[in-house]
């Protein structure tokens, strides 16, 4: 996957740094656009996977809009030039700082996620007499398999109204004059690798808008959030089957002409595209077990030590096949700063650069300064190819 090109310029280079393949994020948000083309699907990049000026340029220059957790991302996203119809607002709590600031720049569309904030959204858009488009995130207790710490969608989570709440939102609604009702939205977990738990999400999108339906509103957005996994293990296999998991919908879901259907993926995107390269400091050789000390740690990539999250590890210094075990750790005084148990490396020495795959979501954008650590630095694959030219 390193061009030995690409290591010799690594090797002149202060670590640890995420390193970007702007390349390969273009050839997947390509794929992913002409996918979703073909069934006139809308895309929105949820922007907290990663937030990198360099990644959201490409992402904005493909067409794609932004789904925003915070008023931060809102305003994030306007500065890099999205159009304000294609940025959405979800988010548990929602300050009336973010939602007035929301409010003025005219976005389009808040995903509310409780009736509470229905009547709160309504109160502070009356005062701007403006009128907030909104769609109801709706909890649909569909099981996502995937890591209980990244699942969303069932009714012991925290986001979105559940269903018995559906008649109070209508209630509400119905004496909203500053409100206006465009749709339906899900987001049932993240990491999602098996399909089917798509088909579980589509019946219930089906039965929620009908209900709406029946119910006097008319549903023309159906945001069904995102969440599709990518391949850890194989990081090299890099772009997702977006084809199989837009046909998904496509097939599944009922949808009516003056439809729309909305996607908010993440991790899809951008996840296969950066790789976080780091410097061993130190090897130790123990009776029961060898560590390799890194110069990055959980306060550059935090999803090992936040989900027991696996990465691939390769040293990118050493070719001998003889292999041994080691357990790769970072600096940081934290016992849960591991980024692998027992993984199988060539024999490995101070000062190897070593390769922690697959880091393009959820990395960079949790980096801390824990321990005082400084900013983490970011190298694009377009600054290398400078360099070496
Ligand atoms: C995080 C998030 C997403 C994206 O999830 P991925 O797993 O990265 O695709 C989409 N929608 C909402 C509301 C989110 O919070």
């Amino acid at each position: 996957m390193f061009s030995d090109k690409d290591i010799a310029h690594f090797s002149k280079l202060e670590t640890p740094f995420y390193y970007y393949d702007l390349k390969l994020l273009e050839n997947t948000l390509n794929a992913c656009n002409k996918a979703a083309s073909a069934y006139k699907f809308h895309v929105h990049y949820a922007m907290k996977a990663n937030f990198n000026p360099i990644v959201l340029k490409k992402i904005e220059e493909v067409g794609f809009g932004a789904d925003c957790v915070s008023g931060g991302e809102v305003k994030k996203a306007l500065e890099m030039g999205f159009a304000k119809e294609k940025v959405v607002f979800a988010g548990v709590g929602k300050s009336d700082k973010e939602i007035n600031d929301a409010l003025d720049n005219d976005i389009f569309c808040f995903n509310v996620e409780s009736v509470q904030e229905l009547s709160v959204i309504n109160d502070l858009a009356e005062k701007k007499g403006k009128i907030a488009k909104i769609a109801i995130r709706i909890n649909p207790n569909v099981d996502a398999h995937t890591h209980a710490n990244i699942t969303t969608g069932l009714d012991e989570n925290k986001f979105g109204v559940n269903s018995w709440d559906m008649p109070a939102c209508a209630d509400v609604l119905n004496i909203s004059p500053n409100l206006q009702f465009i749709g339906i939205h899900f987001h049932i977990g993240s990491q999602i690798t098996n399909l089917d738990v798509y088909k579980n999400l589509c019946v219930r999108v089906n039965e929620f808008a009908a209900w709406f339906e029946d119910h006097g509103f008319k549903v023309t957005v159906l945001n069904v959030g995102g969440g599709l996994g990518i391949d850890y293990h194989h990081p090299n296999q890099q772009i997702p089957d977006f084809e199989s998991y837009f046909k998904i919908f496509a097939d599944f879901l009922a949808i009516k002409p003056y439809q729309e259907v909305h996607f908010e993926l993440g991790r899809a995107l951008v996840g296969q595209s950066a790789s976080l390269i780091s410097r061993v400091l130190y090897v130790k050789n123990g009776k029961k077990k060898n560590f390799i000390i890194l110069d990055a740690g959980m306060t550059e990539l935090m999803r090992p030590a936040l989900y027991q999250a696996y990465h691939q590890i390769e040293n990118l210094s050493q070719t001998s096949t003889e292999i041994v075990k080691y357990d790769v750790v970072g600096p940081i005084c934290e016992s849960t700063d591991c980024f692998g148990k027992e993984v199988q490396l060539p024999e490995t020495f101070r000062n190897d650069l070593i390769a922690i795959r697959s880091a393009g979501a959820y990395g960079e954008v949790m980096a801390s300064h824990y321990n005082l650590r400084e900013n983490v630095q970011t190298v694009s694959s377009e600054k290398i190819a400078q360099c070496i030219s």
